[in-house]
């Protein structure tokens, strides 16, 4: 990921390498090719600009331009930008000694499921006892799904019968909860592939029975823009806690993930790397932003 990206951004700072002194139009010539460089890679065009004012106002002073190493100076000025525009201090879901409930969204195949399979997982190697629900209430292929990556992983999985209403499953998950100890109920719920106001009300419905503790919106980083438009709407009908982007590793331009903080106020707490179930990795704002400048 990001591969075009970084090297634009250090082909034009580089051309700054090595001289003594720089004036304000060279810095503002390979600030305008560092904002090209961000809308290139398919980043929010307002979050593109801010990006570019502040790196401005940082480096446009005197110390900076007169220094010995401006490029090193508003590369690091860069940097630092970078990780702002990553969201900052890397963020977790909070997790309580017990009564953990995570509420799985997103649209189908954006790996809401494998993602949610993913997390129990982690958590399990961190010494938690996950149980998953299946909560598909309309689409039993789903809940098979959830079903066998549970039992590949070790984990139970509590499967909802077809058109089961929310107060149902929450009798049933307390049942269950009586005989079985567990502290971190993650449940998968619904997706379609595209926003659905009928799915949107199930959701919201079974979110207000259930009170999750976190609910977290799984979005696709490949679809771009798009994955942030449905963030949005998602948030506005349902609320969101944070996000969990997949497939950070098939989407060479990197916009949605440098967009995301941004663009929908919601903390990036996960990305999806692989398919495989250890492809979860914690967003670390710092180290992408790293990778970026090489
Ligand atoms: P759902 O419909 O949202 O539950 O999506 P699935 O969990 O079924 O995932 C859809 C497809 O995306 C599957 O083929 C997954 O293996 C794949 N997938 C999910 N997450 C990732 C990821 O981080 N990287 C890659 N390469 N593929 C992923």
């Amino acid at each position: 990921m990001f591969e075009t990206l970084s090297q634009r951004i250090r082909a034009a700072v580089d051309k700054l390498r090595g001289r003594g002194r720089i004036s304000e139009a060279d810095l503002k010539a390979t600030l305008r090719e560092i904002r090209m460089s961000l809308l290139e890679a398919d980043v929010n065009f307002e979050v593109a600009k801010n990006f570019v004012n502040r790196v401005q106002e940082k480096t446009l002073g005197q110390a900076v331009l007169e220094s010995l190493t401006p490029a090193e100076q508003i590369l690091t000025v860069v940097y630092e930008e970078l990780v702002q525009m990553l969201g900052g201090e890397a963020k977790q879901p909070v997790l309580k000694n017990e009564g953990n409930l995570w509420f799985m969204v997103g649209l189908q195949g954006s790996g809401k499921t494998t993602t949610t399979g993913k997390l129990a997982q982690f958590y399990k190697s961190k010494g938690r006892r996950p149980l998953l629900v299946a909560a598909d209430t309309q689409r039993p292929a789903a809940r098979e799904q959830l079903r066998i990556l549970g039992e590949k992983i070790g984990v139970p999985v509590l499967e909802v019968a077809d058109n089961e209403r929310p107060e149902t499953t929450r009798t049933r998950l307390q049942q269950h909860l009586t005989f079985d100890y567990r502290d971190l109920v993650i449940v998968d719920t619904a997706g379609r592939l595209q926003i659905d106001e009928a799915l949107m009300d199930e959701l919201a419905q079974l979110k207000h029975v259930l009170g999750p503790s976190e609910t977290l919106l799984v979005v696709d980083s490949m679809t771009g823009q798009e994955a942030l438009n449905v963030s949005k709407t998602f948030d506005e009908r349902i609320g969101v806690s944070g996000l969990i982007l997949t497939k950070l590793d098939g989407d060479a331009r990197g916009g949605a993930a440098l967009s995301a903080r941004h663009v929908t106020g919601k903390p990036i707490y996960f990305a999806g790397v692989s398919e495989k179930l250890e492809g979860l990795e914690p967003f670390y704002p710092d180290r992408l932003a790293q990778r970026i400048l090489g």
